[in-house]
């Protein structure tokens, strides 16, 4: 081995599988620590689905603490919302307001995936991130143990000493994980937690455009985020990309326990028609009505909804091996909140990481490396765990609260508001801060044990 290899395998390395959301916050975060890494993502390009999504006060307070930058570019293209207000209507009947939640000063933005991926994605630089890469699986490398080795679909391999399966709902990496890391891909029996279940709902997603969107609901509808409760389905509306269009999501249950189509490229999605978003919702009100007849009238894509409530993985790391965002700790959308917990998971796992690098510095500190690595993913699991838990639990009972499965619900919006601030109260106001302290003071803690 040549001493420039040498030094580059002394130096701390992290590899991470998936561009998504969270793989590229982890990316920035890191970068902006000087930790050294590489993205592996199984898509020719930064690839995000043509919908909308928005951002909660803690994920956007998150985003400045992963890296300023990061906060920066949301900002640049988030859409602003009519009212600094979380609405919910009586969707099914009434049409009337049954509560608001404030959400902070321009708080809860949407934009387009897309646009937000490409603006964080252009930050980093293009040798940092390996397209066309799909992780099959991963081995610890001959003659260095706790160095890894990641196998890709296409024969070719890469090294690391830490692997971050931000891979998503259908994690590679916690398939690996929670089987046998050093195994070789296709021999060994998967737990339950290695596969996310059918929430029994689906929905329809689509992106209007404005003018029609006004001109059905009207401006103040469609200009700021609302939500239309009922039975067995809601409707979720806000605007995106510079109010030209509203993004429209329409959760709808089924009687059905399992996904009835076959899942294709790694997505669970089947054919669908806009027949069945009207019938779902042909006894609602105008409104509601109105918003569904703005779906295409060509074929739609239908979404089954999974989570991994049922089979929670039972922990997000195994040595120098661990899951993030979705890929740990898939939910559901009721509560806008998954994309948020995987920009959490990337803030504390960028700042252990930093801990780590500064600990062993550019000399590798021998086995020392290795050590602080595990400990640091342990650390990551043991701040993580039991919120980001909560949430997915905590998501599929707000979609039950949506659906007035409570009749007490419907009937009272005192009780409702109630049940839901308490919910969005827990997930939006979190102590970041004092979360990525209290880890790194846990790292400290492993490293003064093992003097
Ligand atoms: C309908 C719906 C609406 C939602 N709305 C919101 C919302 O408003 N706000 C919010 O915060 N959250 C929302 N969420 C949740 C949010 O979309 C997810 O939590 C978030 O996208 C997860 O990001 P991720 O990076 O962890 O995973 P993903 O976005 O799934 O990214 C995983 C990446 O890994 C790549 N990959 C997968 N396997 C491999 C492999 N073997 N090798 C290499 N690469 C691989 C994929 O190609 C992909 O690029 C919603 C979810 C749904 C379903």
């Amino acid at each position: 081995m040549s001493s420039q290899e040498t030094d580059a395998r002394a130096q701390l390395h992290i590899a991470i599988v998936g561009a998504g959301i969270t793989g590229i916050n982890l990316a920035l975060g890191l970068q902006a620590r000087n930790v050294s890494f590489t993205i592996y993502e199984r898509s020719p390009a930064i690839r995000e689905i043509g919908a909308g999504i928005g951002f909660s006060p803690n994920a956007e307070r998150a985003m400045g603490l992963v890296n300023p930058e990061v906060l920066t570019a949301f900002r640049r293209v988030a859409n602003p919302n009519g009212e600094d207000f979380f609405q919910w209507v009586d969707g099914y009947e009434t049409n009337e307001l049954i509560f608001k939640l404030y959400v902070g000063r321009n708080g809860f933005q949407g934009g387009l995936r897309s646009t937000f991926l490409e603006e964080w994605a252009k930050l980093i630089p293009a040798a940092a991130c390996q397209f066309s890469k799909h992780l099959d699986a991963i081995t610890e490398e001959d003659g260095s143990p706790h160095r890894f080795r990641l196998h890709f679909k296409d024969g070719t391999t890469a090294t690391a000493d830490a692997v971050i399966g931000c891979d998503g709902i259908r994690s590679r990496v916690r398939q690996l994980l929670l089987a046998d890391v050093s195994s070789s891909a296709d021999h060994f029996q998967l737990p339950a937690a290695a596969h996310p279940s059918y929430t029994r709902g689906f929905c329809f997603r689509t992106l209007a455009p404005m003018e029609r969107a006004i001109a059905t609901i009207g401006a103040t509808k469609a200009l700021t985020r609302f939500m239309y409760n009922g039975h067995d389905a809601h409707l979720i509306t806000y605007p995106v990309a510079n109010n030209t269009l509203l993004n429209i999501l329409a959760v709808i249950e089924d009687a059905n326990p399992v996904w009835p189509y076959q899942h294709s490229q790694g997505r669970h999605t089947a054919p669908g028609r806009k027949e069945e978003a009207v019938d779902a919702f042909a006894k609602w009100s105008d409104t509601a009505r109105g918003i569904v007849s703005l779906f295409p009238e060509e074929r739609m894509d239908k979404w089954g909804i999974f989570d991994m409530a049922e089979h929670p993985a039972p922990q997000y790391h195994r040595g120098g091996v661990c899951v993030a965002g979705d890929a740990a700790h898939a939910t559901g959308p009721h509560l806008g909140a998954g994309g948020g917990m995987g920009i959490e998971d990337a803030l504390v796992l960028a700042a252990l990481l930093e801990g780590v690098h500064k600990r062993v510095g550019q000399n590798g500190g021998g086995g020392r490396k290795a050590a602080l690595v595990e400990r640091a993913l342990e650390v990551y699991n043991e701040v993580r765990y039991e919120r980001t838990q909560d949430v997915v639990q905590s998501t599929r009972k707000a979609c039950d609260l949506f659906h007035w499965k409570d009749p007490e619900v419907r009937r009272s919006p005192e009780k409702f508001g109630k049940d839901i601030t308490a919910r969005f109260d827990k997930v939006w106001n979190y102590d970041l801060e004092g979360m990525v302290e209290g880890a790194l003071a846990k790292l400290d803690e492993g490293e003064k044990m093992r003097l």
